[in-house]
């Protein structure tokens, strides 16, 4: 999708980022693809960018972070994204999961419920060409209003699958979740099979900061 891109320092270390998350065992070729694409030293803070292709997460502003670079490839390919899928992502934060998912091809929706980040992610995507639809607001009841959808990204963690999200989904959709404490959770990939019919796969353990909401953990719960 950006097609004129000119090289930068960071070339080298992004590329040698992508050879980590192949080692570790990210298959799906268009994942590698879009993160040898997007810039992700601009998704973090000026005094952070040394930093940017380290595979660690990094704080943001309002106390959040930008997911691990590992975490934010093995949920994407967990959902089998294809062009022209709907896509819903709760947690905008700094707009780099979103990134992922538009380079990919993916028609993005995605929902932040600090105004700031949402207005910082907005301007970053646009300046760099993607079309990913912003909202503010709680993101624990999805968004009704461009259901269903093909996919559901759930980037904090909650303490149980929100079941509006999962009601948002398409008959095979498929909604990626971190389910378990405050501090620590199991990603959990629910698949819709038929109209009242739900498969959970555990994938493993992962950390995310707490996704806050009514269908989540309450404001002050760290
Ligand atoms: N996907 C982001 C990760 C940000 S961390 C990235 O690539 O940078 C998770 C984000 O979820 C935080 O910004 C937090 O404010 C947001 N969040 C937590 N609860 C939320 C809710 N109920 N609705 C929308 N966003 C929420």
């Amino acid at each position: 999708m950006i097609k004129h891109r000119t090289h930068t320092p960071f070339d080298a270390k992004r590329q040698a980022l992508i050879s980590q998350l192949k080692q570790r065992g990210i298959i799906d070729q268009e994942v590698l693809r879009a993160m040898s694409e997007i810039p992700r030293e601009k998704f973090v803070q000026p005094s952070l960018q040394s930093q940017a292709y380290e595979d660690s997460a990094l704080p943001i502003d309002e106390r959040q972070t930008i997911s691990q670079p590992f975490t934010v490839a093995f949920m994407t390919q967990a959902l089998h994204i294809q062009p022209g899928m709907k896509v819903l992502e709760i947690g905008t934060g700094s707009g780099y999961q979103a990134a992922v998912l538009a380079e990919m091809g993916a028609d993005v929706v995605s929902i932040e419920r600090h105004p700031k980040l949402s207005m910082q992610a907005r301007e970053k995507l646009n300046a760099m060409g993607y079309q990913v639809t912003c909202r503010v607001g709680d993101g624990t009841i999805g968004y009704q209003g461009g259901a269903p959808y093909d996919a559901i990204i759930v980037t904090a963690g909650a303490p149980d699958v929100p079941e509006p999200l999962a009601r948002q989904l398409k008959i095979g959709g498929r909604l990626a979740v971190p389910v378990g404490s405050a501090k620590r959770q199991n990603l959990f990939i629910v698949t819709r099979h038929a109209e009242e019919q739900w498969q959970a796969t555990d994938l493993g353990s992962f950390a995310f900061v707490p996704l806050i909401g009514v269908e989540g953990w309450e404001e002050d719960v760290r």
